[in-house]
Parts: structure tokens; sequence; C-alpha cells
């Protein structure tokens, strides 16, 4: 079906604009400084379709950032929707301690089998913050039930995010959202980011991860007694502006854990479920985590689901009449049936689609097309790990992130900047034809806010408002 495109010699009244009022008087904007809305007031979308999102005044995007990183196979897709239909007449949501049901089991089992059996135990939750805090609890307190209760800090990597409750912004290295909070948060280490840009004359990016590695050596030989475990985002460090490491820095950082009596706490929120080649991250550098986190992708955009897997020993160290030793944490919402439906029918499109093999081809034309459109464009470090793609430009003005997103929705897309750092990371169900429109809108728009005015330089004020 052709998209809808409002003719420009029919000026028919902006249904947008209605929404964006009525939004701003009573909707108050995640990760948005609110003296922007006027200037970017936010795009009403009506509704969506595969890579597409629709306003209300017909013109379409492409969702080229998967609407915040959880969107795998498309907005609407027909399997999920069919599936979600199904579940919403048979059972929507019961509780799950005291009850059981059959997604959250074949979702447990299907992502257990998926790890080959090394994380044999899943833990729900409803958002990826609330995934971190569990995985945070479950290693001090697995610690404590050994006998260790001395382990109670956790050490964190430069520049690394794992999400904004209390807990996981204490091991959130981004100052943006760190900083104003900064008296409320427990102290964590942190230890040098393996991220790939950090490479000194004459290293490549496994030398880099040697490097960070060492660091993290040296302080757990110092503190390893009072730490209980190491969080890390394994392979690319989303939320900073898309650093990418070495596999090599989690193999490294596997052996120092076990040589240490450390855990180690793989944060696949963002990057699990194939963002970045393989189902899980970690599979790339041939180890497993004692925990795993995973949200975002993980129901296929649609509905807020996080899960926390571990290995079945840790389990069973909580398995005890003493209800101190239980892990007794609870939410609400926790195991949803609809979003674990949701979950079920994404992995079975992995099956079914081949998702991980055909993503690869797709990320090879995505940067062969870039690589050659940026060439001799003031940009640096152009990147990509599997569907994330992504390049820093060299002299980005001032409001960069701002005017780069208002000037690539002119050009139908729907991207938001880090800082100075320009990435791709679209649903899998992108097509040929839509990569070629989604480079092609990426450069227009490069060219558009290449040459910051007098104007942009004089109003200062920090970019990273639109992460
Ligand atoms: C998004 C994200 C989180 C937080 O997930 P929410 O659902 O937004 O709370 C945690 N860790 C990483 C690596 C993330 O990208």
């Amino acid at each position: 079906m052709p998209p809808t495109i409002a003719s420009p010699s029919t000026p028919a009244p902006s249904k947008n604009a209605g929404w964006q009022q009525r939004s701003r008087r009573h909707v108050w904007h995640p990760c948005t400084q609110s003296i922007r809305l006027e200037a970017v007031p936010p795009l009403p979308i009506a509704r969506g379709e595969g890579v597409w999102l629709f306003d209300h005044d017909g013109r379409r995007y492409l969702d080229a950032t998967s609407s915040w990183w959880v969107n795998l196979f498309g907005h609407a897709h027909p399997a999920i929707n069919a599936a979600l239909k199904d579940q919403l007449d048979t059972l929507s949501h019961v509780m799950l301690a005291g009850c059981t049901h059959a997604p959250a089991v074949e979702l447990a089992e299907r992502l257990a089998a998926l790890t080959g059996h090394a994380l044999g135990h899943c833990f729900y939750a409803s958002d990826g913050a609330s995934a971190v805090e569990i995985a945070l609890k479950m290693s001090f307190h697995a610690w404590r039930n050994a006998g260790r209760s001395g382990k109670q800090n956790f050490v964190a990597l430069r520049q690394g995010y794992h999400g904004e409750t209390l807990g996981a912004l204490h091991v959130t290295d981004v100052p943006v959202f760190r900083d104003a909070y900064a008296p409320l948060l427990a102290h964590a280490h942190l230890v040098a980011s393996p991220d790939a840009r950090a490479a000194r004359p004459g290293e490549d990016a496994a030398a880099v991860a040697r490097r960070a590695a060492a660091e993290l050596e040296a302080l757990l030989i110092e503190r390893h007694a009072s730490i209980a475990a190491v969080i890390v985002e394994p392979l690319v460090q989303c939320a900073t502006g898309m650093a990418m490491h070495a596999p090599e820095y989690l193999r490294l950082v596997r052996a120092l854990c076990d040589r240490y009596g450390v855990h180690l706490i793989a944060d696949e929120i963002a990057v699990g479920c194939g963002r970045t080649g393989s189902f899980f991250a970690c599979e790339q550098a041939g180890i497993w985590p004692d925990f795993l986190c995973l949200s975002k992708g993980i129901s296929g955009g649609y509905l807020p689901l996080a899960l926390v897997m571990t290995r079945d020993a840790i389990y069973e160290g909580f398995v005890d009449d003493d209800a101190a030793r239980s892990f007794l944490h609870s939410h609400s919402y926790t195991g949803n049936a609809l979003a674990c439906r949701a979950a079920l029918a994404t992995l079975d499109l992995f099956e079914r689609e081949d998702a991980l093999r055909r993503n690869r081809a797709r990320a090879e034309r995505l940067i062969d097309r870039l690589r050659e459109g940026l060439h001799g464009m003031p940009v640096d470090h152009l990147r990509q790990r599997g569907m994330i793609t992504a390049f820093d430009v060299c002299e980005p003005g001032a409001r960069f992130a701002e005017r780069f997103h208002l000037a690539a929705r002119a050009n139908g897309l729907l991207m938001r900047p880090i800082g100075a750092t320009v990435y791709l990371m679209p649903p899998y169900a992108i097509g040929d034809g839509d990569i070629d429109l989604l480079v092609d809108g990426t450069l227009a728009t490069l060219q558009a806010v290449a040459a910051p005015t007098d104007e942009d330089h004089a109003e200062g004020g920090r970019d990273a408002a639109l992460a």
C-alpha cells in the first residue's frame, strides 16, 4: 500500500497539532527537557506498520531506532498480533506467586534451551531497570546465603548504562542521567570501558580490551572480598553512544570473575535478542554470565517484559526453609501472560524467518552503503556490531542531536542521535529498499545539519536530552 502523503496543494489543518498541545498539557515526557517541547513538539503517532510509523496527517517515518531499541520484527506484525489476540481471549494476567501459566513456563524453557541450559532458571520482571535491580539483589543474596555477606559492592564500567531506578543508577555512568541524583546513590567501583575508540596508536580493539581488563584485575586483587559482581553491557555500551568493544573483553572478565570469586552480570537488555548478530551477545565471546538480564526486544517491542536468567546452582542456593535465604522479590505484573506470549511469538519469528542469518545481509548492505555515502564527510569511527551501526560527527555544534532529529523527521526518519553519535538501529523487518531510504535519508539529514549557524552556537546548552 503506497503511503498517503498530504498534497501541498490542499492545506488541510494539521491533526497533529491538537495531540501535541494536549500531550504537553498533561503528559510528562521521559528523557525530555520540557522547555524544548515547543521547539521540538512530540511526534503524534497514529499507527505503525512494519518499519514505518504514521502520524495523524498521514506522513510516515521510518523507525530507525526501533522505538528505543525494543522493536524487532516491525510494528503490527500479523503473527504477534494473532498470538496476542488469542492470548487475550484466554488469559491476560494472573499472579505468578502461587500460580503459573503456559506462556511463562514455555518462555523460561525456551530461553534456557537457547543458553544450552547454562542458565536454567528465569525470574520475571516488567522493565529493564527492575531486571538490573533483581540481578544485583540476587548476586548479593547468593553470596550471603553462601556465608559471604561481606560481598556488598558492585563493579561497573565507565560509560555504562543499566537503567534509572536508584539501584540501577548506582552502576550507571552516564552523567545526564546520574549527576542530579548522585547524593542518593550507593557507591559502585567504576573501571575502564573497553570502548575500542580509546585505542592508542598501534593498539587494536583487543589491546584496548586487555588494558581495560587489567584495570579490573587490579581492583579485584585488592577488593574482591567486598565485591559481589561485575556488571557489563556485552559488546555495545548503547546509551553512552554505541561504544563497541572486542569480545575478548568478555572472555577476560569471565576469567577474572572466576579467579577472584565474583559474579558476572550481563545486562543484555539492549544487546540481547539478536541485536548484535547472535541471539545473546555473550555467545560471541563463548561465555555465559552468572546472571543475564533481558528486556526491550524480548516481547518484540510490544509489551513491557524483563527477566533475569541464572544458573541452576545459584537458584538452588535459595531453596531453603528459612525465608531469609529465599528470594522474596516481587512485582505485580511479573510474568504477565500477554507479554510472555508476545515473547513466544517473537522467538517463533526468529526461527521462521531465519532472522539472525538474514540480518547479516541487512547489516552488510547498510554499512556498505553508509561507508560509501560518508566518504569525505567530517565523521569518525563508523562502526557496526550486528544490527547496530553508528558514527560520530566531528564538529556537531550546539544542539546537534535536536537539530538532527528535526531534520530527520523532515526526511521521513525517526532518529535520535546521542550527543554527536548518529546511530541506525532499525527493526529486523527492514527490506533492501528501506535500507537504502534509511541511508539516503541519513546522509541528506547530515548535509542539512552539517553547517551549524551562528545562532546554534550562541544557544549553547547540553545536547544529551535526546538520548
Ligand atoms: C534500556 C536499558 C536498561 C533499562 O531498561 P528500562 O526498561 O528502560 O528500564 C538497562 N540496561 C540497558 C543496557 C539498557 O539499554
